[in-house]
């Protein structure tokens, strides 16, 4: 049964009726919104389908796109009406929406983003349980607070507490990032990454550093019951090694610019 709160709009106000959730859920930064109102409905216990009738069309093609960060042009007229419907539903502001989902268009992150798994520490704190579908920027490969890797889609998230140089490595990008773009950081982790020798085929000639770095990553997630096989290791492990290379990268690009500018 649809379990929702009528409020009328107070008098001299349209004779339409304003429909409110009792219970609020708050979104987590980067979320989907093919997770969010999912949530927001279970939180209600209701079905997405009755949340969605009473939201505007928007949602729902929204929802059923498999890319829910296109801004379609046919869409994009509707947004704000349609944030404005979610945040009085929802009973939050759509300041705070717009700034946590991203099929809103207007989460002010810097760069292009990649499809990942919230840190299941940062959404415990929160007293969310499930994993959660979220959209972060490329270049923000680890919750720095919780040492947790933030691996693609469809790989699990790493425990990397044990490997302090792949935190630091993030610091190291964050740092970066006042001097470079966040596509110029991106191109130059990917050269550094091509650049790094690829896996090597006997154990005596894997690097003392990585024959370290992932057997520790391979064991501690073993122990949350993670099998050890995944590419999320491999890159984790090479990520402070390619991150060292980066600033060399930029400034080789830069110099080639500059060359390229002063040439006739
Ligand atoms: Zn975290």
């Amino acid at each position: 049964m649809l379990d929702l709160i009528n409020r009328s709009r107070p008098l001299g106000g349209p004779a339409e009726r304003a429909v409110v959730l009792p219970r609020t859920v708050t979104p987590i930064t980067g979320e989907q919104l093919s997770s969010y109102l999912p949530r927001l409905a279970r939180a209600n216990h209701l079905t997405l389908a009755e949340v969605l009738a009473v939201l505007p069309p928007w949602f729902a093609t929204k929802v059923n796109n498999p890319d829910e960060l296109a801004q379609h042009h046919m869409l994009a007229p509707a947004t704000t009406g349609a944030l404005s419907a979610l945040a009085r539903l929802a009973r939050t502001t759509p300041q705070r929406l717009a700034g946590a989902l991203p099929a809103f268009g207007a989460t002010h992150t810097r760069g292009p983003v990649r499809a990942t798994t919230a840190c299941h520490l940062c959404t415990a704190r929160r007293g969310v349980g499930e994993p959660i579908p979220v959209h972060l920027p490329v270049h923000l490969k680890v919750c720095t607070r919780h040492g947790i890797w933030l691996s693609d889609t469809g790989q699990p998230n790493l425990d990397v507490t044990a490997c302090p140089d792949i935190i630091a490595a993030q610091h190291r990008i964050n740092r970066l990032l006042r001097q470079c773009t966040p596509q110029q950081l991106i191109y130059a982790h990917e050269s550094a990454l091509a650049a790094i020798t690829p896996w090597p085929a006997t154990q005596d000639a894997i690097p003392l550093h990585w024959r370290h770095r992932l057997p520790a990553l391979q064991t501690l997630n073993h122990h949350r019951g993670l099998s050890t096989d995944h590419d999320a290791y491999t890159r984790a492990a090479k990520f402070p090694d390619a991150i060292a290379l980066v600033p060399e990268i930029l400034s080789a690009r830069e110099n080639e610019q500059d060359l390229m500018a002063r040439s006739p």
